[in-house]
């Protein structure tokens, strides 16, 4: 037996009250059974998506189309999808319909995995059709059903498989692999999006390097065409830098693009492109280039370049540009003690008050214009004062500035 949440087991349990069947399906059944806590809870039901959405108060219709109704119960939002079975697929994609089913059967058939097609029930059952629980334990990913099928119904799933690989750390078994080098090239009938959803969550993972399945299989000549160069070489040189760094989507993005060059600007160019291209959103774009434009500082860094570093990126990003730095000269434990020193030494540089930005600046824009600087000059001025405390953090005192700012102003703002 499983502990539930109340949440969910009051879903279930209203389902059932009005006749129906409705179980825990899908990824936290897999997650319940590999003793973790999922993170979503998917209910399956044969009842209709209008029936679900007459049973309870707060219900969102996200996707009613495909028997999706959302459930707000207390503030657990719980997705209940009426069983279904995908009708013809057409070009090697997801069925923009669907076939509503009364059996959980069917509905566990369609579904990609063994380790994703399985149920549960209240009663404590698990349903388990095609050995799903036995590949839990052996560690392997298993196409339910024939595999070369699976994938020409929906190429997408053959990317979920290296995404499930990288998340779980399994292998793929071998027909289901044997089918994804075959069928890879149907890959480019799937939408980027969907494709970056897949290839964006693989990347996050705690075993990045079943990515060397992209090039493996052929499947990453339809998603990272830009790697096509790449050899086996190239590829785990990058996978071993994934390993090294936290599961953040900025900062794994950015390393796999971090050789993709020979100069800071040339990976950052290749990133903007690829990331384009897979119709990524564009701040993750913007993130991705700003952090790999940036040039490496010294170790340890001067207390002037974690300064003129966090005001080229933001504060935000600064982390990331450090693990980036140092996964790039480092490696093992220093990787980690190099970031958690260089942030160390940034908080103690704004602890002690020091100017970071123009904001922190002892003086403004308006004491400037006081003293008859005016237009676009006060910005410059502005700018040039900033560079000086940077690395004199003393300086920062307003009669120190104004006396500083008469004297750019006279020798020409050099
Ligand atoms: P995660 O915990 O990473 O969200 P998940 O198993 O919940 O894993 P989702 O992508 O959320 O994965 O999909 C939910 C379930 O829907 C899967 O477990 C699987 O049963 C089914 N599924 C999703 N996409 C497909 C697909 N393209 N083909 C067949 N079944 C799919
Ligand atoms: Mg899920």
């Amino acid at each position: 037996m499983f502990q539930i949440p109340q949440e969910v087991q009051k879903v279930i349990h209203t389902i059932e009250q009005a006749g129906f069947e409705a179980v825990v399906v899908g990824g936290p059944v897999r997650d319940l059974l590999r003793a973790q806590t999922p993170h979503d809870w998917d209910i399956a039901t044969s009842a209709r998506p209008e029936q679900v959405m007459k049973w309870f108060h707060k219900t969102i219709p996200t996707g009613i189309r495909h028997g999706t109704v959302t459930v707000l119960m207390g503030n657990m939002p719980l997705e209940v999808t009426t069983y279904r079975q995908e009708a013809a697929y057409q070009n090697h994609r997801q069925p923009t319909s669907v076939a509503f089913v009364s059996n959980l059967e069917e509905d566990l058939k369609r579904r990609d995995f063994t380790i994703n097609a399985m149920a549960y029930r209240m009663s404590g059952a698990v349903v388990d059709l095609f050995g799903g629980q036995a590949d839990l334990e052996r560690g392997i990913i298993r196409a339910v059903g024939d595999a070369r099928e699976r994938f020409e119904e929906d190429a997408l799933r053959m990317l979920r498989a290296v995404r499930f690989a990288c998340k779980l750390d399994f292998a793929i078994e071998q027909q289901t692999a044997a089918a994804m080098q075959e069928k890879a090239p149907l890959l480019q009938y799937i939408s980027k999006e969907r494709i970056a959803v897949e290839l964006t969550a693989a990347l996050c993972t705690a075993a990045p390097q079943h990515l060397l399945l992209l090039p493996q299989t052929g499947l990453a000549a339809y998603c990272l065409p830009e790697f096509v160069s790449w050899n086996e070489a190239d590829w785990k040189n990058a996978i071993e830098r994934l390993q090294q760094l936290p599961a953040e989507k900025t900062l794994r993005l950015a390393t796999l693009f971090q050789k993709a060059g020979e100069t800071p600007a040339q990976c950052a160019a290749a990133a903007k492109k690829a990331l384009k291209s897979l119709k990524l959103d564009n701040h993750t774009i913007s993130n991705v280039t700003a952090v790999l434009i940036q040039q490496i500082v010294s170790f340890p860094a001067a207390d002037a370049a974690l300064k003129r570093l966090a005001r080229a990126v933001g504060e935000e990003l600064l982390e990331t540009v450090l693990w980036l730095h140092a996964v790039e000269n480092y490696d093992g434990q220093q990787v980690r003690q190099w970031v958690e020193d260089a942030a160390w030494q940034y908080q103690t540089i704004k602890q002690r008050g020091e100017a970071v930005f123009l904001q922190d600046l002892a003086l403004s824009g308006e004491d400037l214009k006081n003293v008859g600087i005016s237009g676009k000059e006060i910005g410059e001025v502005l700018r040039a004062l900033l560079e000086w405390v940077t690395e004199h953090p003393n300086d920062n005192q307003k009669v120190l500035l104004l006396k500083r700012a008469n004297s750019l102003r006279k020798a020409g703002l050099k």
